[in-house]
């Protein structure tokens, strides 16, 4: 394997790779045997001071298929374990491999990494690898949560392989490259709290501290106030989550990412009639992971790693559980406060009165009632423009209007101002699962990535609102089949 050239911008340091070795596994990708580029994110990429043309050559491409190791690179597995719909078990990087961490031009430190780059020794049974149907979807999927402010990984390239994996049925295989504040995951956490030592544990949240919080890193009680503001991020995450409709579908410990980033793109997809119960992955059966569930199956992933923290945080273990139970306690109002204040910009509202929040359950459950899509109404709301569905027709919901009016006028900021507040709150669209169907089967099928391209220009800007993203709110046609997504990609 060759060395790419300095001109592609590559700027990789490897700080992962001087942890204990422990907690990862070094090896290089397993070549592929003809490898082409399919989407490259212009944006993303000179973001991060790579150079767009370099990346689209031979080498770059080789780059991102995993057959040339860039200058600066250290490939590694990391290791980790994960409560799996409940069940804790040891997993790590299966198919995934971490190049290094390129420090941007303006000085940050993100993870590249490969992901579909062949087998590890935590690949269990596994392949390895990926397919380009899914890879697609991730790359779709999370580049469009990042446009609508949410925190997420990114994604900056799709190569196909060349080679076919086998799921179901033949697919082609893919790699995507994923770039992210970081790999650590509550999952990482467990890993070392259940094998590795109290010292490699130390050495983990230094580490992460370093590289997350580094106001806190010279704070006495660094270690709570790691677990605080680990709790204060996935608050906020969750609460984005649930006011854009966003389900992730599997969240188990290990697609927790500390950072407080979304990670992890599988059975993932957007609610849309509003309704607390919608799952769309095939396995959960249980609803385990439901939309209205997921501030629950956080604050129940952040119990498990306070778990893992509790030898750094008190020397007396009693007294470490007390400051663990203390600071998990404290999810449940910060995540009410970040929704609350996420619904009321929604809903066009300044100021904070007591009954708001009734004036937002009113609607919601007005909406689950007349399964309201999610989305369109708070379009409909945000332009004054009640839609021909069966919601807008009923008294109930005129009466709540009338409230709702009431409650603006009593607030001191102009209505073009509220109006302002709601563009900028409720999207004008989201990746509907159907138009993202589409694009993946012209994608897969026919070679054709037109389809694809378009939905990413839409999905790009989605607090716009202009003429070209009205086509993509439109409903699908009812279907007697619920939608649903698979996982094993
Ligand atoms: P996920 O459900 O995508 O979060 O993956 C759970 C675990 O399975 C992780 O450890 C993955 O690395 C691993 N994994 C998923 N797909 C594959 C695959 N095709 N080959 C090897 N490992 C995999
Ligand atoms: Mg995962």
């Amino acid at each position: 394997m060759g060395k790419a050239i300095i001109e592609t911008g590559w700027n990789l340091d490897n700080s992962y790779a001087r942890l204990p070795k422990s907690l990862f596994t070094s090896l290089n990708p397993t070549p592929v045997c003809s490898p082409k580029l399919i989407i490259l994110n212009y944006l993303l990429a000179t973001s991060l001071g790579l150079n767009v043309r370099d990346l689209q050559s031979k080498e770059g491409v080789e780059v991102l298929a995993g057959n040339r190791i860039p200058e600066g690179a250290l490939p590694l597995a990391q290791a980790y374990a994960g409560h799996q719909f409940g069940h804790f078990t040891m997993l790590g990087d299966g198919r995934a491999l971490l190049l290094g961490e390129q420090i941007t031009p303006l000085g940050e430190r993100v993870d590249f990494q490969l992901k579909g780059s062949g087998k590890t020794p935590y690949s269990r049974g596994g392949d390895g690898r990926a397919a380009l149907g899914p890879m697609l979807r991730e790359y779709i999927i999370s580049e469009a949560m990042h446009a609508l402010g949410i925190a997420t990984t990114r994604s900056l390239a799709v190569v196909t392989t060349g080679e076919s994996v086998i799921r179901e049925t033949d697919q082609p295989g893919a790699i995507l490259t994923r770039v992210a504040d970081s790999h650590l995951r509550v999952g990482t956490f467990q890993y070392v709290s259940e094998w590795g030592t109290v010292d490699e544990l130390r050495v983990l949240a230094d580490y992460t501290l370093q590289r997350h919080f580094p106001d806190i890193d010279a704070v006495e009680s660094r270690y709570l106030s790691l677990l605080q503001e680990v709790i204060k991020r996935q608050a906020m995450l969750i609460a984005k989550w649930q006011l854009v409709g966003f389900i992730h579908g599997v969240m188990n410990t290990d697609n927790m990412a500390i950072s407080g980033e979304t990670i992890d793109y599988g059975p993932c997809a957007f609610m849309d009639a509003y309704d607390p119960a919608t799952v769309f992955s095939s396995i959960d059966i249980q609803g385990r992971y439901a939309y209205g569930n997921q501030p629950h199956i956080a604050e129940w992933n952040l119990a498990r790693f306070a778990e893992t923290l509790l030898p750094l945080l008190h020397v007396n273990q009693a007294q470490a559980i007390e400051l663990a139970q203390n600071a998990i306690s404290d999810f449940a109002e910060l995540y009410r406060c970040n929704w609350l204040a996420g619904m009321r910009a929604k809903l066009g509202i300044f100021s904070e009165e007591i009954q708001d929040e009734s004036l937002i359950e009113d609607l919601l459950s007005m909406m689950k009632k007349y399964r309201a899509d999610y989305t369109n109404t708070f379009r409909a709301l945000t332009f004054d423009m009640p839609e021909d569905t069966v919601l807008f027709g009923t008294p109930e919901f005129a009466k709540w209007y009338e409230l709702w009016k009431v409650r603006l006028d009593r607030q001191k900021e102009l209505k073009v101002s509220s109006q302002q507040l709601m563009r900028n709150s409720n999207p004008a669209l989201i990746p509907r699962n159907h138009q993202v169907e589409n694009a993946l089967e012209s994608a897969v099928k026919q070679g054709d990535y037109s389809v694809m391209e378009r939905l990413l220009v839409v999905l790009s800007s989605p607090y716009e609102h202009s003429p070209e993203q009205a086509d993509y709110s439109i409903l699908p046609a009812p279907s007697s089949r619920p939608y649903r997504t698979f996982c094993g990609t």
